[in-house]
């Protein structure tokens, strides 16, 4: 996972061991027991599940002190209308944004669709929009708007502007000085150049509908924007391809878990790992187990099937807990009913009504091997 999110920084020379390791590949595949680099492997591995990434946005250094120059001011006391709806919010907005009559603003704002992400900022009645790879997240959509918002302020040398975003993670993560996100650190970046050029900036969380036209209008912008067939080609944020690659693991994990014909496929749909409650003691989650994968000492000896000396059919876990009729009544009593699969899931109370059952069975200690 590492290798596969470095590997999209072909440019980036703090990588150049992963792109050097696979210039050498045939000599690896020449020697197939030396253990490949994992740059190489990350490499097959995309190749294999089809995985297309797209360039990420490089991490910089900021070349003035962090602590000398004063950044942007961020007005964040709406965030207390949060929870109320938009007729509630407007007034208080309005005799903010009044205070700010001065200043151009902004409206910022992400979207996602189905079809991708689009960013839009609008400003004196015109969307500027860009449509980002589909893998980028709304977070990152909401500080591409920020930070093409101030580049125009930069190019167009505008004296004082707020930017309105609806997005409270987005401003909160530029309060931090130190926020090692490559695009949060390209805007604090460009905020301190505007900075030192005299240009005031406001950063200001609005509600996401507070019935402005204005915001109205940059929302509908960027849902237009994610509509656009092709991306513009756009970095991404490291962490949206952490995301991505994660995403398309588990759906190859999740592929290969359902062609498979274990005892346990029966009881559990994917291959996400079950956390034990706590209250359940060590020896009582081996037993839930041995039951979950069909291997108990009960149902198997020496890897051979018993036979159910009731009925006479496989004494397989799935007879043990649904079928057996001398455990019909305690079955009931503690409901051990509606399947294996539900008989079994994960979840505390199910575990504890099993574990009771096979205790008054006389079961428990019969089970683990
Ligand atoms: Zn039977």
């Amino acid at each position: 996972m590492w290798s596969m999110t470095r590997l999209v920084n072909t440019a980036s020379c703090k990588y150049a061991s992963i792109h050097w390791a696979y210039s050498r590949q045939e000599a690896y595949n020449r020697r197939q027991t030396y253990t490949r680099p994992a740059g190489i492997r990350a490499r097959e591995l995309m190749e294999k599940y089809n995985i297309v990434l797209p360039r990420v946005v490089e991490s910089t250094v900021c070349d003035s002190p962090l602590w000398l120059l004063p950044l942007a001011f961020f007005q964040t006391d709406l965030a207390r209308f949060k929870h109320c709806n938009s007729q509630e919010i407007t007034h208080p907005f309005q005799e903010l944004l009044s205070e700010h009559n001065r200043e151009l603003v902004f409206y910022t704002d992400g979207s996602e669709t189905a079809n991708g992400v689009g960013s839009t900022f609008y400003c004196a009645g015109v969307s500027h929009s860009w449509s980002l790879p589909a893998i980028a997240s709304v977070y990152t959509a909401e500080l591409y708007a920020i930070w093409q918002a101030l580049r125009y302020c930069e190019h167009y040398n505008v004296p004082s502007f707020l930017i309105c975003s609806d997005s409270l993670s987005s401003i909160q993560a530029l309060q931090d000085a130190y926020s090692t996100d490559p695009l949060a650190k390209m805007i604090l970046a460009l905020l301190r150049v505007l900075s030192k050029k005299g240009q005031q900036s406001t950063l200001m969380w609005i509600l996401g509908h507070p019935g402005i036209a204005d915001n109205e209008a940059a929302d509908e912008a960027a849902r237009v924007a994610a509509e656009e067939p092709e991306p513009d080609g756009i970095p991404v944020r490291p962490s949206d391809v952490k995301c991505h690659v994660s995403a398309c693991v588990r759906r190859e994990w999740h592929r290969v878990w359902s062609g498979l014909t274990t005892k346990l496929n029966a009881v559990k749909d994917s291959p996400r790992k079950w956390t034990t409650p706590l209250s359940i003691k060590r020896r009582e989650q081996v037993v839930i187990t041995r039951l979950r994968i069909g291997h108990t000492n009960l149902t198997l000896t020496g890897g051979n099937q018993l036979v159910c000396e009731g009925c006479q059919q496989p004494l397989t876990v799935k007879h043990l807990l649904e079928d057996r009729i001398v455990h019909r009544r305690l079955r009931r009593q503690f409901e051990i009913e509606g399947g294996i699969k539900r008989i079994l899931r994960n979840d505390e109370c199910a575990i504890k009504d099993l574990l009771f059952f096979l205790y008054t069975a006389g079961l428990f200690n019969c089970i683990r091997i």
